[in-house]
């Protein structure tokens, strides 16, 4: 697209004003075309405030912003596209709290702000990874549920009490194609390692795995699989055998869930891992392009606020 700017500084020089940054989104969502969000129709009247629909049965009013993550919201554009620069250019994430600091916004809507973004930063595809010919490396973490980050109310709650105490942790397994794209999956309880990597990697890939032989009879049903026993310090063996491109992932990982967001309900594990997972696949893509594919994103999809709070 056309945004062009380096640093924050020349992103508020380059989004300048309110209007600057509807005729962006304009362009970003509707490539010069406005479309009716409710029945498609394009050329709609422009009013004050938006546009409304020339479709005689449809006649309804709408702003740009409107089915989207930006929908209702009390922010300005400006705001959201500095905070979707700084969010997707942290290497390791940015907290709520420091979101709000940097922007001047209460650290509650800054919070919302960045599960609507990571929401958005959801891969799309559900389609397995890897293919014939293509190394894909799959290894599993346990993350969360540390007592000592809890609150003393809930460490009480948890006292002796195992089950609890493991609800709060999640197993998140990652799987990486050698020189492609990753993908984490939050596993639930009544999923199985096999049937998540059944789900994850196609059978004509070669499989890559440290000896957990958790992966030893579903591996048998891929083109081949390959182990390295890290219990016995083989790290790499023959050069192409090993786990070295997922640790790294997951090492990105570590850091940002412990570096910058502390500690990490179950329910919004996913949401990070998605986070995570696109900082990575897009880590190629310098700045603005990655802010322009971010902003891409969020033409489609919204969260409520309901959605995010409910237990
Ligand atoms: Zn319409």
């Amino acid at each position: 697209m056309f945004a062009q700017f380096k640093t924050l500084p020349q992103l508020f020089d380059f989004f300048k004003d309110e209007p600057t940054c509807i005729a962006y989104w304009e362009q970003v969502r509707w490539n010069g075309v406005p479309t009716c969000p409710h029945c498609e129709a394009i050329n709609p009247y422009k009013t004050n405030r938006g546009y409304k629909c020339r479709n005689i049965e449809c006649q309804k009013k709408f702003t740009s912003l409107v089915g989207t993550i930006f929908e209702n919201t009390k922010m300005p554009l400006r705001t959201w596209f500095a905070a979707i620069y700084l969010c997707a250019n942290h290497k390791k994430g940015i907290s709520s709290l420091q979101l709000g600091r940097d922007l001047g916004i209460h650290q509650k809507s800054a919070w919302f702000l960045l599960h609507r973004l990571r929401e958005t930063m959801k891969e799309i595809s559900t389609l397995p990874l890897g293919g014939e010919g293509v190394i894909v490396e799959v290894d599993n973490t346990i993350v969360g549920g540390k007592a000592k980050n809890m609150s003393n109310k809930k460490r009480a709650a948890m006292k002796g009490n195992r089950d609890a105490a493991m609800a709060n942790k999640a197993t998140v397994t990652a799987y990486v194609e050698r020189g492609g794209v990753i993908r984490f999956d939050v596993k639930d309880t009544n999923e199985s390692e096999p049937d998540l990597l059944r789900k994850h990697v196609d059978t004509d890939s070669i499989l890559m795995t440290d000896t957990a032989n958790v992966y030893n009879k579903v591996g048998m049903e891929y083109a081949h699989h390959e182990t390295v026993d890290h219990g016995n310090s083989e790290y790499v063996r023959e050069r192409v055998w090993h786990t070295n491109t997922i640790e790294g992932a997951f090492s990105h990982f570590d850091r940002m869930v412990i570096g910058v967001y502390h500690n990490i309900s179950r329910k919004h594990m996913q949401a990070y891992c998605n986070e995570s997972a696109y900082r990575y696949n897009t880590r190629k893509m310098q700045q603005t392009p990655r802010f322009e594919d971010t902003v891409l994103k969020c033409s489609g999809v919204r969260l409520k606020y309901a959605t995010l709070t409910q237990e």
